[in-house]
């Protein structure tokens, strides 16, 4: 997108909540300007990651664990809030991708089932697809890689896939899909939905009606590397065959949750999740979005890059094409080894369906500046 040069940038709104995150949390090394990849964890879940790990020592690992079963639960509970569920709902993982591998593995869906996907799918997503025996097919999007709603309920009317997949905000692209909307449409046509929330969760709304969520924790919600979530509404969830049938007292989506596991880390998840209440998901959403648009307007045409989203796309991400001759990858590695600013590189196989090249990936979160963004710029 085009944007003329406008003085000074836009100010991302609620800057207390951008102080309040930056004192909870250690001070970065330099510019920490890439959530999409990883957050930085505050002072709090890092204590109760490592007093978990202690009691585990001083209890034994199972007994730890048993005492913290009432702090999980509140975390199943607050987790499925987020995203219209009930705690019964809700299962932990490892990562995003652990949790597509789970529902897969348990859905059981006949070799060849149509699995509708954006063109710009993130590529693991297709390849665990694919390898489930699935057969990915394209939703129909507008030039950008929005879902194009029109079609959308064309295709459901028509040619009915038995799943619609659909990655709620790129990792490859800071562009938010209209997820309620798709939501609508395929629970009017019997068709279930899976949301990929990875990028999305704590980040933008995400309780959208959506049949099955998964998400990560390491990302917006800045909880601990290593934990991710599975959520399934009853109807999907009776569709699903465990391994082993799970305890007869526990809600039988449990059979899903991962025995052996970083609890400790889950412990931190919850702590996380915790703060970004305290926050206000609304103010915090505002805030990401206000820094996104500052970020674009910031960098947009900045020695030859160019902003891919709309400038008031509702994210905090942006990605920028280099100008010609300039490698991403060269780029990434300067800004952080010369000025300490942490960004992504991302190359076209991220996405291949979608991206024409590499672009350079640029994901604020609560705590970063103007000033961040401005010596960015300088540094590009
Ligand atoms: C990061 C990401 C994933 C994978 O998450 P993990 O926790 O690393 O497995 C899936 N989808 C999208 C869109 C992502 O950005």
């Amino acid at each position: 997108m085009t944007h003329a040069p406008t003085g000074p940038a836009v100010d991302p709104a609620h800057d207390d909540l951008g102080a309040a995150w930056r004192s909870a949390r250690p001070r970065p090394a330099g510019r920490h300007l890439d959530s999409a990849a990883c957050s930085r964890q505050s002072h709090r879940v890092l204590e109760a990651v490592a007093h978990h790990a202690r009691h585990e020592a001083e209890l034994g690992g199972y007994v730890a664990e048993a005492t913290a079963e009432h702090l999980l639960q509140q975390g199943r509970s607050v987790l499925g809030g987020l995203v219209g569920m009930a705690a019964a709902d809700v299962v932990f993982v490892e990562s995003a991708q652990a949790a597509l591998a789970a529902l897969l593995t348990g859905w059981r869906l006949p070799p060849g089932a149509a699995v509708a996907c954006l063109p710009g799918e993130y590529a693991p997503n297709t390849a665990l697809l694919r390898a489930a025996g699935l057969a990915p097919r394209p939703l129909p999007v507008d030039g950008l890689g929005r879902v194009d709603l029109d079609g959308l309920s064309r295709l459901l009317a028509s040619d009915p896939p038995r799943v619609v997949h659909l990655t709620h905000i790129g990792s490859h692209r800071g562009l938010v899909q209209p997820a309620a909307e798709v939501a609508a449409r395929c629970r009017a046509a019997g068709v279930p939905l899976v949301l990929d929330a990875a990028q999305s969760l704590g980040h933008v709304d995400t309780d959208v009606g959506a049949d099955v969520v998964y998400s990560t924790s390491r990302k917006w919600l800045a909880g601990p590397r290593g934990v991710g979530v599975l959520c399934v509404r009853p109807p999907v969830a009776g569709e699903l065959v465990p391994l082993l049938a799970g305890a007869a007292d526990l809600p039988p989506l449990r059979a899903f949750e991962s025995g052996e596991a970083h609890v400790a880390g889950r412990v931190g998840l919850v702590l996380a999740v915790g703060e970004h209440l305290a926050a206000g998901p609304e103010r915090v959403r505002a805030r990401l979005a206000g820094l996104g648009r500052a970020t674009r307007e910031v960098l947009e045409g900045v020695a030859g890059w160019r902003v891919v989203e709309p400038v008031d796309e509702p994210t905090a991400t942006t990605t920028l094409r280099p100008p010609e001759g300039v490698d991403v990858v060269t780029t990434r590695a300067r800004l952080l080894t010369e000025q300490g600013i942490v960004t992504t590189a991302i190359g076209r196989e991220r996405a291949p369906g979608e991206m024409t090249g590499p672009v350079l990936r640029v994901s604020p979160h609560l705590d970063a500046t103007v000033d961040d963004l401005e010596a960015l710029a300088t540094a590009l």
